[in-house]
């Protein structure tokens, strides 16, 4: 009986773990792991996507001695998980029973565009399934499932970035879809601004948005927030790009007519750079132009991965005052749309406040004013 002094993990080390997938309205699938202990979720839910190939899984679930179905989405739960299971199966061989299978049962996320209130077209290109069938039979030879995770590791893990060399210091502010901190780079010595956005999205999606910001390596300007590096944790993205020591021009109120001319320059210069490279900004607004006490204007949050924006977009549902009237109408939009929200953060920049009614009727108002102009410059 050493496992008692020892804990249920060191008894179970060497066990083979049988991990039994419930297929919603169908069966169920087993899958032996040989390494039970140091099973991480990340492992769970790449197996789960190969089992359901079409479902977009975020998490799982497993019933407790009372049967309530308990919500698995971090290592943390995963290991609370197997401790019960282990303990649970402790039991079983001291009354000499068979010892049953942990049963998991994933959860699949609301289908995309479900949440999308304005109903925005973005590119909803899908992602490069990398499996076409489901390659799970009866159980995956836990070797494969080392080399996915080593190789999940590089994937995800863009850059020289990861969340063990940061220590995040003040929170910058929150947006509508994440928060950003000012954190220390410890093998640089580098300050940094790393925005942390919740994401609950399948590792698919995770992978693809990895592979889209790759292009952020490439963009050099000096109108551009430099970007060092993303990566995923769990069930958030991290970004880190450069500090800006002056923050955003929101707080600014209004800006005089002759400092606001030499931001105007920059903010078009970067977002012709933007466009040069085929990326739309999607989201100008005074918040996401950055200034700092070198006197220099840069860009920051554009939509270089659209399905970033789009699981953004799926997540949380919020409102940008700032956006083009064919944006809110959910017609095609381009650099045109760009160039809307330039002219609106402008105004607001020079006048020190909104220029648009805020809020109940705002968005029915861009699109009205909008129809109104049209309609006069048709009839001149
Ligand atoms: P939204 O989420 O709708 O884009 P937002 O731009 O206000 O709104 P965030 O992008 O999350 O929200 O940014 C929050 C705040 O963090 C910004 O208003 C800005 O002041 C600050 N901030 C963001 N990036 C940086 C940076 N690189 N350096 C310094 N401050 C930053
Ligand atoms: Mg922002």
């Amino acid at each position: 009986m050493l496992w008692l002094l020892l804990g249920p993990f060191h008894a179970m080390e060497n066990q083979v773990l049988v991990i039994r997938i419930k297929i919603p309205n169908s069966g169920a699938v087993d899958w032996t792991v040989h390494s039970g202990p140091q099973l991480l979720f990340r492992d769970v839910l790449d197996v789960i996507g190969q089992v359901l190939p079409e479902a977009t899984t975020t998490a799982f679930e497993y019933e407790d001695e009372d049967g309530d179905r308990i919500t698995v989405r971090s290592d943390e739960e995963m290991k609370a998980m197997l401790s019960y299971y282990y303990s649970t199966i402790m039991e079983q061989q001291v009354n000499g029973q068979l010892i049953e299978p942990l049963q998991i049962f994933p959860r699949a996320c609301k289908p995309p565009g479900e949440r999308n209130i304005h109903g925005l077209k973005v590119n909803t290109r899908a992602g490069p399934s990398q499996h076409s069938s489901p390659a799970v039979s009866d159980s995956l030879p836990s070797n494969s499932l080392k080399k996915s995770s080593a190789e999940l590791k590089k994937i995800l893990a863009n850059g020289q970035m990861n969340e063990q060399d940061i220590r995040y210091r003040d929170t910058l502010g929150h947006g509508n879809g994440g928060t950003v901190y000012k954190a220390y780079h410890v093998p640089s010595g580098k300050i940094l601004a790393v925005k942390v956005i919740l994401l609950d999205i399948t590792l698919e999606l995770q992978k693809q948005i990895m592979s889209e910001l790759e292009i952020l390596y490439k963009c050099d300007s000096s109108y551009i927030i430099g970007f060092y590096g993303a990566f995923f944790v769990e069930n958030r993205i991290s970004i880190c790009t450069e500090f800006m020591d002056g923050g955003s021009l929101d707080v600014y109120r209004k800006i005089p007519e002759h400092v606001l001319g030499r931001i105007a320059v920059a903010v078009v210069k970067g977002l012709t750079y933007l466009w040069s490279l085929k990326i739309l900004h999607r989201d100008v607004k005074p918040s996401n132009m950055l200034v700092n006490t070198r006197g220099q204007v840069k860009l920051c949050d554009f939509g270089v991965s659209t399905q970033l924006v789009n699981s953004i977009a799926k997540t949380y549902v919020g409102t940008n005052a700032y956006m083009a009237p064919e944006r809110i109408s959910g017609e095609q939009y381009g650099i045109h749309s760009d160039v809307w929200s330039l002219g609106i953060s402008f105004m607001e920049l020079a006048l020190g406040r909104f220029p648009y009614p805020q809020p109940l009727q705002l968005l029915q108002c861009i699109v009205d004013e909008h129809a109104k102009a049209a309609k006069r410059k048709a009839g001149t």
